[in-house]
């Protein structure tokens, strides 16, 4: 073909990369064995699997295909390595992930060529978008890595890690999932996906080259049922990290629950590609192209729902299909094709099951002229239109190059489309119109938004999902959470049951005034305290009887169920009554909380006043809420006294982090800046501890509220009238209704209920262990996010366990908002 003939159909040539240096690295290494205390070693099975090159459907290698005893043994090295590397000073870690990500970049070719041949995707890809941000993420936590112990203080490693990744961007997984665990001091055992394993051996190998101590890092290749599961399972396994699909994910919830591991979900996701009217085209086009024909769709937050005003919904899928035809298919290595092959025979019958029930269903499919390539696994980019928002493509992950496009004619229609989905990893809103932009955005629920453009990640930004697409961040400071917890917690045991009351000197009386003392003490007298009497005296002529309500929507009301139960003092005389919440109390208070969403959505200093607004009126009333917590408690006055000033100051505490727990401005290398901006998660479930019936309630339902989330308590069980009282608090300083709701009764029986509740979004749960079991595998059922103690008790008058940022982080999602500029 001469220039001119070239010119006259602008066909693209051949431009092949070699694959013979990843083959013969292959032949050098193959059968691959398992990393295990930086040592290749045998599976214990004997077997192997096949590594296919999924554009050819040839097998690449043989892998080492473990067993649990493999499992067993990478922990073992983990868990011994975790002595000395949890230890090694932050700037000595800094040093060693400094070293991987040279040796990355040395070996840069050769990862994107054998992730090209293993995974199907173009090199051009796995040479520009994989493997440059792979580098960046062990860059930048090797930063982390050397300022840990300033930026982080109060905080240790969480220990061994199970990392499980998937198929899709297998050494960018490997990555998000090693780069923050090691900069935080823990050790790693981490299963590749069996499709994909190529590039974590090499990443194996480049770790013995820089000379990592044994142990710190272990991969251990095999079959999900073998080795996920394994880990999954392992007790001497600290926190699993996991990406893959809702399902998977939602069992490792319910195998790891009640087990104390610490818990990541990256789950699938359902992304809306949000176009205005005024968006600038040809962008979009281009914007499309990224989000859905990148990587063939088999991204977990692909753009893979197209939401277009209705008025230019016409020309833009006319413009689409003009683009979709000149889109180049067909051998990854080709550094000009646009969409490789799809990683399995597997996944590529899933899609074109679910493209032949999207016709089925009524859509209408559009596919270009072109044919794909005949060896391998290949499936066209392809285009759905006529399609009804409830369909099954639509709402269900495809993880192909399909694309479902749907119109809308207002914004608050589009982001009713776009949110109409049981996902929330991602979402990308086009307008020319920066204030609609940035209106949407913070509408929409997911845990990445990106203006104007699309796919963009950065290991400075965190990423993550709302609602059923998983919880937990990675990347950003907001990501190094998942890897450390508060050096408090490693000292306390677990007990049978919670109801512990530590005597702490950090209680206020030991700061109050004398005269204070004086003044309260007389009125009372605690030596006068008398069980069964109402407010601690013994009155002269009946008191007049005093009923405590439940609190719904703002409400004092009875409970459905018509029965009450009786509230002791420790000596078991009847104190009171309360309530016996049931299920329908409960469907009450949650549809109450979500009536009252408009909380979130007021300003922060509005939601500051509100509470100090509480903590003077409950200040004004301290006498008597110390009487009812000596009533049921039988601790002293003065004890008692403490505790409601600890009260009073922990709703100071939040009323102040109300405005001033902020997000951040994350600098990635972009012209344009990403808004790490922390939102309420929602309607957030808490079952309050037994012990300090009035600061365990305050110290949990404060920060959720501070910022911005509505609640459903149940309070201590044996001492609720703190609560119940506490409603009156609450009527008297203009808080909304249905942003606090309180139900009595049986803690567990109310919080199975809420636990398994669907429209709730969050449960912290702080009661024996098998009750924080049952509350994470009730979980699952919509992946809410949960918060549970494990049975290990919380000093709760210590400002270090009982308040602070890590309940913010519990209140709290990050969502990222990503905002290029420039013409
Ligand atoms: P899976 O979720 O099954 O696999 C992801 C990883 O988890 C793999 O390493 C897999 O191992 C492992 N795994 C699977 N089952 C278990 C288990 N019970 N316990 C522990 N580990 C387990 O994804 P698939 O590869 O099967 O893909 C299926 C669908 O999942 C896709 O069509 C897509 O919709 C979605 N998906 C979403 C991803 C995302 O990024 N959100 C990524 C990949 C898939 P093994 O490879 O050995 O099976």
């Amino acid at each position: 073909m001469n220039v001119m003939e070239i010119f006259k159909s602008m066909e693209y040539g051949p431009a092949p990369e070699a694959a013979a240096p990843g083959l013969t690295w292959m032949q050098e290494h193959a059968p691959f064995g398992l990393f295990i205390n930086n040592q290749w070693v045998k599976p214990g099975s004997g077997q192997y699997m096949e590594s296919i090159n999924p554009a050819t459907g040839r097998p690449l290698a043989q892998i080492a295909s473990a067993n649990s005893a493999d499992v067993d043994a990478a922990v073992a090295a983990a868990r011994a390595a975790f002595e000395t590397w949890s230890k090694t000073p932050g700037h000595i870690r800094a040093r060693y992930m400094y070293a991987i990500v040279r040796h990355i970049q040395k070996h840069s070719r050769l990862l994107a060529v054998l992730e090209s041949l293993d995974n199907g995707k173009p090199i051009r890809e796995t040479r520009d978008i994989d493997i440059p941000l792979v580098a960046r993420h062990f860059y930048y936590h090797a930063g982390w890595a050397q300022l840990m112990a300033s930026e982080l203080p109060g905080y240790e490693p969480v220990g061994v890690v199970g990392q499980i990744i998937p198929w899709n961007f297998p050494l960018l997984m490997l990555a998000w999932k090693i780069a923050p665990a090691l900069a935080m001091g823990n050790t790693v055992v981490l299963k590749p996906a069996r499709y994909t394993s190529l590039t974590a051996l090499k990443f194996a190998e480049i770790l013995q080259e820089i000379g990592l101590p044994p142990g710190v890092v272990n991969i251990v290749t095999g079959e999900a049922s073998q080795v996920g599961e394994a880990l999954v399972r392992h007790p001497d396994v600290n926190k699993i990290a996991f990406t893959g699909s809702t399902d998977v994910g939602r069992s490792i919830r319910r195998a790891t629950a009640g087990s104390g591991k610490k818990l990541s979900l990256e789950l699938g996701g359902k992304s809306p590609f949000i176009v205005f009217d005024d968006a600038d085209l040809d962008s979009v086009v281009e914007g499309v192209v990224d989000a859905i024909w990148f990587n063939q769709g088999q991204v977990c937050c692909a753009g893979s729902r197209l939401l277009v005003q209705e008025n230019i919904a016409g020309r833009l899928i006319e413009k689409l299909r003009v683009r979709m035809e000149h889109l180049r298919i067909g051998d990854p290595l080709d550094k000009a094709v646009d969409i490789g092959a799809i990683v399995s025979p597997g996944q590529l019958k899933e899609i074109q099951r679910l493209v032949n029930q999207g016709v089925e269903e009524g859509a209408v499919m559009w596919q270009p002229s072109w044919a794909c390539p005949t060896e391998g696994y290949f499936f066209p980019p392809t285009l759905f239109t006529n399609v009804s928002p409830a369909t099954t493509i639509a709402q269900v992950e495809i993880f192909g190059p399909v694309l479902v496009s749907m119109t809308f004619r207002t914004p608050n229609e589009a982001v009713e489309l776009a949110n109409n989905t049981r996902y929330g990893l991602a979402a990308s809103v086009w307008s020319e119109n920066i204030n609609l932009a940035l209106d949407v955005a913070p509408k929409l629920k997911a845990g990445s938004v990106w203006i104007n453009c699309t796919n963009l990640f950065d290991a400075s930004s965190g990423f993550g999902g709302y609602r059923e697409s998983g919880f937990g961040r990675e990347g950003g400071k907001e990501g190094l959470y998942e890897y450390v917890r508060p050096k408090w917690e490693s000292s306390t045991p677990a007990t049978a049951d919670d109801f512990h009351i530590v005597k702490d000197s950090t209680l206020p009386n030991s700061s109050r005034s004398s005269a204070h003392e004086k003044e309260v003490g007389e009125a009372s007298h605690e030596e006068d305290v008398e069980p069964g009497s109402t407010n601690g005296f013994r009155p002269a002529f009946p008191s007049i009887d005093r009923t405590p309500k439940m609190f719904i929507g703002g409400k004092q009301v009875r409970s459905d169920s018509g029965y009450s139960r009786d509230v002791y003092d420790p000596g078991g005389h009847v104190v009171g009554q309360v309530g016996e919440g049931n299920r329908k109390d409960i469907r009450n208070a949650v549809e109450a909380s979500h009536a009252a969403s408009g909380w979130a959505a007021g300003t922060t200093h509005n939601r500051a006043q509100i509470l100090f607004y509480i903590a003077e009126n409950l200040a004004a009333r301290e006498e008597e809420f110390a009487r009812r917590i000596v009533q049921q408690t039988g601790r002293s006055y003065s004890d008692a006294v403490s505790e409601v000033e600890a009260s009073i100051s922990r709703l100071f505490s939040y009323a102040a982090w109300t405005d001033k727990f902020e997000g951040v401005v994350h600098r990635p290398p972009l012209r344009g800046a990403v808004l790490a901006m922390p939102e309420p998660i929602g309607v957030t479930a808490i079952a309050c501890p037994e012990a300090y019936p009035l600061l365990g309630f305050i110290s949990l339902v404060a920060p959720a509220i501070a910022m911005g989330n509505t609640v459903v308590v149940i309070p201590s069980q044996t001492s609720p009238l703190s609560a119940t009282d506490f409603y009156q608090v609450l009527e008297t300083s203009d808080l909304p209704g249905g942003v606090v709701n309180i139900v009595t009764g049986d803690r567990d029986t109310l919080s199975q209920v809420l636990a398994d509740h669907d429209d709730v979004d969050a449960m912290w749960y702080f009661g024996p262990a098998e009750g924080c079991k049952r509350v994470e595998l009730a979980s699952s059922g919509n992946m809410k996010r949960t918060w549970v103690n494990y049975g290990h008790p919380r000093n709760w008058s210590d400002p270090v366990q009982g308040e602070g940022k890590e309940f913010l982080h519990e209140s709290t999602q990050v969502k990222n908002i990503w905002i290029p500029y420039g013409e």
